[in-house]
């Protein structure tokens, strides 16, 4: 049966693409990457003979036709795509391409660059107390946004957000996040490459001079914003224990002796 595999390669270090994703790359026939940010370091498991091409000069249609010739000739393609490829991955476009030319498409989750990132600085987007949701946009540029999805408005819960495709528009996040009320002060994180080998950069600093800091290393590109109110964490003297781990607290795995809790596990 001919497929299309679309395999999320992970941020950018070859070892974050999945088990799975790294076998298909290893017996696929036709291999499409988008150049401009996975590593083409995660297709050296690709088989010798395998088709192989960089989609970063295609447009869509493009895209779809190498896509669905290649599918028509050969049993296994992969669409390899960064991070997870439900983010910001013009999925949608070219699965409906496929199924109109009755293609049958699967995809393989791969790490988004929010996980790298918190990885990176060894941050955790939820706590106990603080805040329990992350919200995964972008500041608004040439793709507008919809209704009620301003920053400001977003920014109105008091949430982490992990913003996209957002790097350069540092001012508007300022200017959004202030107008929510969010304080001057409020940690900001900025990961460029993150997870690359070699080539990551962690920037911390606050809504204040996040800008200026990013200015003076240079970074304008292929970098993720993290800000919220649990960034920081790893040095607070206080911090709400995890109900998961409470002694007191009952979960599946471990049952408490006391009368058993009735709220359900972090
Ligand atoms: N599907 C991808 C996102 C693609 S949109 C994912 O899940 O990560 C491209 C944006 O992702 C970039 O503008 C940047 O904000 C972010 N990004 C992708 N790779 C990154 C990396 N290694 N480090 C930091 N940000 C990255």
């Amino acid at each position: 049966m001919h497929k299309v595999w679309f395999v999320g390669a992970g941020p950018g270090d070859p070892d974050l693409i999945t088990v799975k994703g790294r076998d298909l790359i290893a017996r696929a026939d036709a291999i499409l990457y988008a150049g401009s940010l996975v590593a083409e370091a995660a297709l050296r498991w690709a088989p010798a003979d395998c088709d192989v091409a960089d989609s970063k000069d295609m447009t869509l249609e493009q895209i779809n036709t190498w896509l669905i010739t290649r599918a028509q000739r050969h049993a296994t393609v992969v669409r390899l795509q960064t991070g997870d490829p439900s983010l910001y991955g013009a999925l949608i476009e070219m699965v409906q391409a496929l199924d109109a030319a009755h293609i049958a498409v699967e995809v393989v989750p791969g790490v988004s660059s929010a996980f790298a990132a918190a990885a990176a600085a060894v941050e955790s987007l939820t706590l106990p107390e603080v805040t329990q949701t992350v919200i995964l946009t972008r500041v608004e540029g040439r793709t507008p946004m919809p209704d009620g999805e301003s920053l400001t408005d977003l920014a109105r819960h008091r949430s982490t957000l992990c913003l996209f495709l957002s790097i350069t528009l540092l001012h508007k996040v300022k200017a959004d996040l202030l107008a929510a009320g969010w304080a001057l002060e409020t940690p900001v994180i900025v990961v460029h490459k993150a997870s690359w080998p070699g080539e990551e950069q962690i920037i911390r600093g606050t809504l204040a001079d996040i800008r200026a800091r990013c200015k003076a290393a240079h970074i304008n590109s292929q970098a993720m914003i993290i800000t919220g109110p649990t960034l920081g964490a790893r040095t607070w003297e206080t911090l709400a224990r995890s109900k998961l781990y409470d002694a007191t607290f009952s979960h599946r795995f471990r049952k408490v002796k006391k009368p058993a809790a009735t709220e359900e596990p972090v």
